[in-house]
């Protein structure tokens, strides 16, 4: 069996929240620029789920200038998930 650092994560193709150590399924997009970083049209995008999207938006904060949008995330294949 693989035992890289990713190795706890599931199919790497299935989105999961950006948060450490959390595999839930995001129900959150943050798109965010870091100017010292990227290009001003560049949006470097974080999933979130429901528990961890106000961390990671404070994180990215408002008030630095980081996060450019905040918009609803769905996951193909996500109503599957929601019901537990
Ligand atoms: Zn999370």
């Amino acid at each position: 069996m693989p035992a890289g650092p990713d190795a706890a994560r599931p199919d790497p193709a299935e989105p999961v929240c950006s948060a450490r150590g959390c595999h839930a399924a995001p129900s959150w997009a943050l798109k965010w620029n870091n100017p010292k970083l990227h290009a001003p049209d560049y949006r470097k995008v974080w999933l979130a789920c429901d528990a961890h999207v106000d961390d990671l938006e404070g994180f990215l904060s408002w008030e630095r200038g980081f996060l450019v949008e905040r918009e609803p995330f769905t996951a193909p294949g996500a109503a599957d998930r929601q019901t537990h």
